[in-house]
C-alpha cells in the first residue's frame, strides 16, 4: 500500500509518498513560494541526491498539478496503487478526534473551523480541494494536528472567562502538534517495551513552534499550546505565556492597532525578539562568540521549560519518561542539558555522556541514577499521518 501524505500551507506544499508495507520514504518534496514571482520545488526520489527546480507556480491547483504528474511519470506509484491521501489539518475543533475519510461534510466542518485557525485551515483545505479535482478517485483522510489533545479534562481544557465564551464561541485550550506528540508517546512505549496504555510521559516538541504535553497513560491530559499555538513555551517567534494585560498596555501606551500586535507576538517575539536570531543554531552561534542577548534567550528558553516540566510533574504525579523530540529537541545536546539541570529532587538526572551521543531514531540519555528516563526521539510526523491514514481506512473496510 502507497500513501501520500501532503502538508499544504499558505505558500508552500510538504509531501511524503510512503510504501507502508517497510514505511520506507519512497519521494518527498517541498513545493515553496507559491504565488510568487519564481517559486521552487525541491524533491528527493529515494536514497538520490535531492534535486531542486526553480518554476513558476501561480496557485495551489498549479503546484499540485506539478506534484500528480511528477509522481505520475516516477516510477514510485504505478497506475491505481495509490491507496490514499492524507491532509494534515491543524484544527479540528471539538469535532474530530481521530482522523476522518474527507466527505463534502468533512469540508464543511473543517472550513466551519476558520474562525479558530484563520492562518492554517484555509491553506490546508484549499490542498484538500484541489487534491480532490485532481485525484477524486484516490481516498482522501484528513488528520489533526489538535485530535491527540481531544483528551484533555475540562478543568485543563477550559480558560477561567466567562462561561458563553466557551459554549458560544469555542473559546479552550485545544492544542497542538498532537500527532507529533501521540507519535513519539508510540514510539517511546515500544523503546521502553511497556504498554503506553501504562505510561505517564512529559514530551517536549521542540522546533520553530514548540509544545509540551502530559500524557497520563498514554492519553494527553494537558498542553502547553492553547487555543492558538501563540500560548505556552518561548518559541523561535512566537512569545508564549505572557500577561494578558499586555494587550491592553501596547495598544493605550503605544497606539499598536490589532493586526501589529498579532504580528509582534507571533512573528516578532520569542528567541527572535529577546536575540534578534530565531534559529536555536544561530543563537547558539551567537551566545558562544560573546552576546548577551543570545545568551539570557537560551536561559530564557530553557527555564520556561523546566517551569513546564515541574507543572507537568505535578499533573500527573508520576513521571515515567521524559521525551525530547523535534528540531531542537532531537539535536540541542547544551539545551536538553539546561533544561535538565537542577531536577535531581524530582528523579530526573541526564547523563552527559549519553546526552552528547544520542543515537536516532530513539536514545535514552538518562544517568543510572535517574528514576525518571529522559529519551530523545526522532519525531516522524509524515509518517504518523500515513499510519493514521491506513488505519482509518482499515476500520472503514
Ligand atoms: P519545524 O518546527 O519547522 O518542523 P524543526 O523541528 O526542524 O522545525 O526545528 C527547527 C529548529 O531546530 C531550528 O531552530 C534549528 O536551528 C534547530 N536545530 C536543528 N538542528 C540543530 C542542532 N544541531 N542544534 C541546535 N538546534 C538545531
Amino acid at each position: 500500500m502507497k500513501i501520500l501524505v501532503l502538508n499544504a500551507g499558505s505558500s508552500s506544499i510538504k509531501y511524503s509518498l510512503f510504501a507502508m508495507s517497510d514505511r520506507r520514504v519512497l519521494l518527498s518534496g517541498i513545493l515553496e513560494r507559491i504565488g510568487e514571482a519564481m517559486a521552487v520545488h525541491r524533491y528527493r526520489l529515494r536514497d538520490d541526491e535531492p534535486v531542486s527546480v526553480e518554476m513558476r507556480l501561480t496557485n495551489h491547483q498549479q503546484a499540485l498539478q506539478t506534484l500528480f504528474s511528477g509522481l505520475a511519470a516516477s516510477d514510485t506509484v504505478g497506475n491505481g496503487d495509490l491507496a490514499c491521501i492524507g491532509h494534515r489539518v491543524v484544527h479540528g475543533g471539538e469535532l474530530f478526534h481521530q482522523p476522518a475519510l474527507i466527505t463534502s461534510e468533512v469540508i464543511n466542518q473543517i472550513a466551519g473551523m476558520i474562525p479558530l485557525a484563520p492562518l492554517h485551515n484555509p491553506a490546508n483545505l484549499l490542498g484538500i480541494e484541489e487534491s480532490l479535482r485532481l485525484m477524486g478517485n484516490v481516498p482522501q483522510v484528513a488528520v489533526f494536528d489538535t485530535a491527540f489533545h481531544q483528551s484533555l479534562p475540562d478543568y485543563a481544557y477550559r480558560y477561567p472567562l466567562p462561561a458563553s465564551l466557551y459554549t458560544d464561541q469555542g473559546v479552550r485550550r485545544y492544542g497542538f502538534h498532537g500527532t507529533s506528540h501521540g507519535y513519539v508517546a508510540k514510539q517511546a512505549a515500544e523503546f521502553l517495551g511497556q504498554p503506553l496504555r501504562e505510561l505517564n510521559l512529559i514530551t517536549l516538541h521542540l522546533g520553530n513552534g514548540a509544545s509540551a504535553t502530559a500524557i497520563e497513560k498514554g492519553r494527553s491530559v494537558d498542553t502547553s499550546m492553547g487555543m492558538t499555538p501563540l500560548e505556552g513555551l518561548m518559541m523561535g517567534t512566537r512569545c508564549g505565556d505572557i500577561d494578558p494585560a499586555l494587550h491592553f498596555y501596547l495598544s493605550r501606551n503605544l497606539g499598536l492597532p490589532l493586526e501589529a500586535i498579532e504580528t509582534l507576538l507571533n512573528k516578532d517575539s520569542g528567541c527572535k525578539g529577546v536575540c534578534g536570531e530565531n534559529d536555536m543554531r544561530g543563537i547558539h552561534a551567537l551566545a558562544d562568540a560573546g552576546d548577551q542577548s543570545a545568551s539570557l534567550a537560551l536561559s530564557m528558553y530553557a527555564y520556561r521549560i523546566k517551569k513546564y516540566i515541574g507543572a507537568y510533574f505535578a499533573v500527573l504525579g508520576r513521571v515515567d519518561a521524559v521525551v525530547f523530540t523535534g528540531g531542537i529537541g532531537e539535536n540541542d545536546t547544551r539545551l536538553r542539558q539546561q533544561c535538565c539541570d537542577g531536577l535531581s529532587a524530582l528523579g530526573i538526572v541526564i547523563d552527559p555522556r549519553q546526552n552528547r551521543a544520542p543515537a536516532p531514531p530513539c536514545a535514552a540519555i538518562h544517568a543510572d541514577t535517574s528514576t525518571v528516563k529522559i529519551l530523545v526521539i526522532h519525531t516522524q510526523e509524515e509518517l504518523e499521518i500515513a499510519i493514521q491514514a491506513e488505519t482509518c481506512l482499515t476500520a472503514l473496510r
